[in-house]
């Protein structure tokens, strides 16, 4: 790794970094300060840090790339900031100027530039590198391999299923019960691990009424490259899903992935300085909404749709941090579940505090992501619910893999699958 001379750099919008009124209050919800209480592992420091970096106060070195990197980009603290700081925005330009300034060793470049940024985004290359993991899973031969691939394995489920979404689904209902036509983001985790999700996502879409396009020539969201300091490739990736949705007459855009949702919903600031694309920029993540954001505003009478008899497991709902706290959505989900649910809801204690998942974060930082999973799991054990809901497929794969390490019975569902088995539309 290499050091480079502190120099003055304009990365952040100096407004945005002059927020930061030092007031603390973002101390407590920030999951990396309440494991390590490291003043520099907070959104106070960390924006201290960036802004040194700027000014040439402080080299682009080691210690302060560990800290950056170490950050969730969970936005908890923005979601409780009460001067407005946009943390996220800060965050994806310090990353952004960290991976071209910032001399990373073999394996992370390995791990960023190829992994994360070229086989996660493409369906085929991902379907690829699944395979020998599965088969060492199937083996039972992971014990053998260092403890990160042992980490990283451990989230790869046994139960992989790719999904081909037909181009056009038609609403059940049918006549003049037909309550409007939306397009279907699939995403690239979602496609190649959560088919069945995927499929269910649209049938629910169906069962309220709307008609549903998934456009083929859709790609990765951006959310890939924007979380790990590529803005010009997310940019390229946002222009690519408006040019595939824009001329499609449709009254939303579904996504059922809390991480993408919040970079599809932010298309209009990524290409804001490009007079080109911002207006339609704006355009598009105006009409992007989350799957339960969209349920719960548009089918009134979803509860009178449920099948009966209630099952008898107790539920509780963790909160994906890009839905609750990047895109302010806690009600719909928990609505939804409580509907389906009913007295067997129990909330889960910090339900909001990100499980070490992040997106791709449990394999750039295993270490802190193993601590934060652990403590999830320990929540989740005190509620004693048989099953937890989730809105991300990231959190899934965390949590389940943290409960079959404490050897716990209790299953994961994503919250598509959940309705959808209580509709019996699944
Ligand atoms: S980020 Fe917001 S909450 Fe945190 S110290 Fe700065 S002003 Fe206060
Ligand atoms: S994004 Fe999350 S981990 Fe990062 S500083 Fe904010 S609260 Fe802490």
């Amino acid at each position: 790794m290499s050091t480079s001379t502190p120099t003055p750099a304009r990365f952040l919008d100096y407004e945005k970094s002059l927020a930061c009124i030092h007031c603390g209050l973002c101390l407590s919800s920030c999951p990396t300060y309440l494991e390590t209480g490291d003043e520099n592992d907070s959104p106070r420091g960390r924006i201290y840090l960036m802004r040194a970096v700027q000014d040439g106060r402080l080299a682009l070195g080691e210690t302060v790339v560990t800290h950056i990197d170490r950050c969730l980009g969970c936005r908890a603290c923005e979601a409780v900031c009460p001067s407005g700081v946009q943390y996220g925005n800060l965050l994806e330009h310090t990353r952004d100027h960290v991976e071209k300034n910032f001399a990373r060793g073999a394996f992370q470049n390995l791990l960023r530039r190829v992994a994360i940024e070229k086989v996660f985004p493409n369906r085929a290359l991902m379907k690829m590198a699944l395979l020998p993991a599965r088969f060492t899973n199937w083996l039972g031969a992971g014990s053998l391999l260092p403890k990160f691939a042992r980490e990283a394995l451990a989230l790869v489920p046994d139960d992989v299923s790719a999904g081909d979404l037909p181009e056009r689904s038609l609403t059940c209902r049918g006549g003049d019960r037909r309550s409007g036509r939306v397009g279907f983001i699939r995403g690239c985790v979602m496609d190649v691990m959560f088919g069945p999700t995927n499929l269910n996502s649209v049938r629910l879409l169906n069962a309220a009424g709307y008609d549903v396009v998934t456009p083929p020539s859709q790609g990765c969201c951006g959310a890939l490259h924007a979380h790990n300091g590529n803005l010009a490739q997310a940019r390229i990736a946002a222009q690519a899903n408006i040019v595939a949705f824009e001329k499609l007459d449709l009254d939303a855009i579904i996504i059922n992935a809390a991480g993408c949702g919040s970079t599809l919903k932010e298309y209009g600031h990524l290409l804001a300085a490009d007079p080109a694309w911002a207006e339609r920029g704006k355009k598009f993540s105006a009409k992007v909404k989350d799957l339960t954001e969209f349920l719960v505003a548009n089918w009134p009478d979803f509860h009178s749709a449920l099948r009966t008899p209630r099952s008898a497991l107790k539920v509780t709902y963790h909160d994906a941090c890009h839905l609750a706290h990047a895109q302010r959505i806690t009600q719909p989900p928990r609505v939804l579940v409580k509907t389906v649910a009913g007295k067997n809801f129990v909330e889960l204690p910090e339900s909001d505090l990100c499980c070490g998942s992040a997106g791709t974060y449990n394999l750039t930082e295993p270490e802190m992501a193993a601590r934060l999973q652990h403590r999830k799991t320990e929540n989740i054990l005190r509620t004693k619910a048989d099953l937890v809901v989730t809105s991300n497929p990231g959190c899934l794969l965390q949590i389940r893999a943290g409960l079959k390490k404490a050897g716990s019975p209790a299953r994961v569902m994503h919250i598509a699958d959940y309705l959808a088995e209580a509709l019996g539309v699944s």
